[in-house]
């Protein structure tokens, strides 16, 4: 059995980004513990970090494209795995015809990807206004209030 412990990560379940430790068993992660060294939470580790684990050993985690069963209705849940290479194909047919019409047709959301600069170019690239990300939804709201109250865009970090 590999097991080691992690001591140097940091959580991504929000954008606080405390220290955590990782204890990792044959590949899996077994465990997240906060770590009492790390300045922003010294230890504490809130229910949503400690919920991390789901997020790698969850069985509702996506590990390759699905299409919805043909057939069914949207909505009915139904789906069939596919290739990486069939997916992009059907996309690609798919935004090049958008694209080609109107690109505004796109509403392009991203999830927590740390990419957004480069996704944002992209959906500026393909034409369409119509993008963002979950930060919308999140941190950005937070840092703004943060702003207009204190001016500090993320407390957490002390700037
Ligand atoms: S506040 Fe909670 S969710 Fe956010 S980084 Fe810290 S432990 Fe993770």
């Amino acid at each position: 059995m590999l097991h080691f412990i992690l001591e140097r990560a940091t959580c991504y379940m929000c954008a606080c980004r405390c220290g955590i430790k990782v204890t990792v068993e044959n590949d899996n992660v077994r465990f997240i513990q906060g770590n009492r060294n790390h300045p922003t939470n010294q230890g504490v580790l809130c229910a949503k970090g400690s919920a991390g684990i789901m997020k790698q050993n969850s069985p509702a985690k996506l590990h390759q494209p699905l299409l919805r069963k043909p057939g069914t209705a949207r909505g009915a849940g139904e789906f069939v795995p596919i290739s990486w290479e069939k997916a992009l194909d059907m996309l690609t047919a798919r935004l090049q015809n958008i694209r080609s019409t109107d690109p505004d047709k796109l509403a392009f959301f991203t999830g927590r990807d740390q990419m957004q600069a480069l996704t944002g170019l992209w959906a500026q690239q393909f034409g369409t206004l119509n993008w963002a990300a979950h930060g919308g939804f999140c941190s950005v709201n937070m840092a703004a209030g943060g702003l207009y109250m204190m001016p500090f865009a993320f407390w957490e970090f002390g700037d």
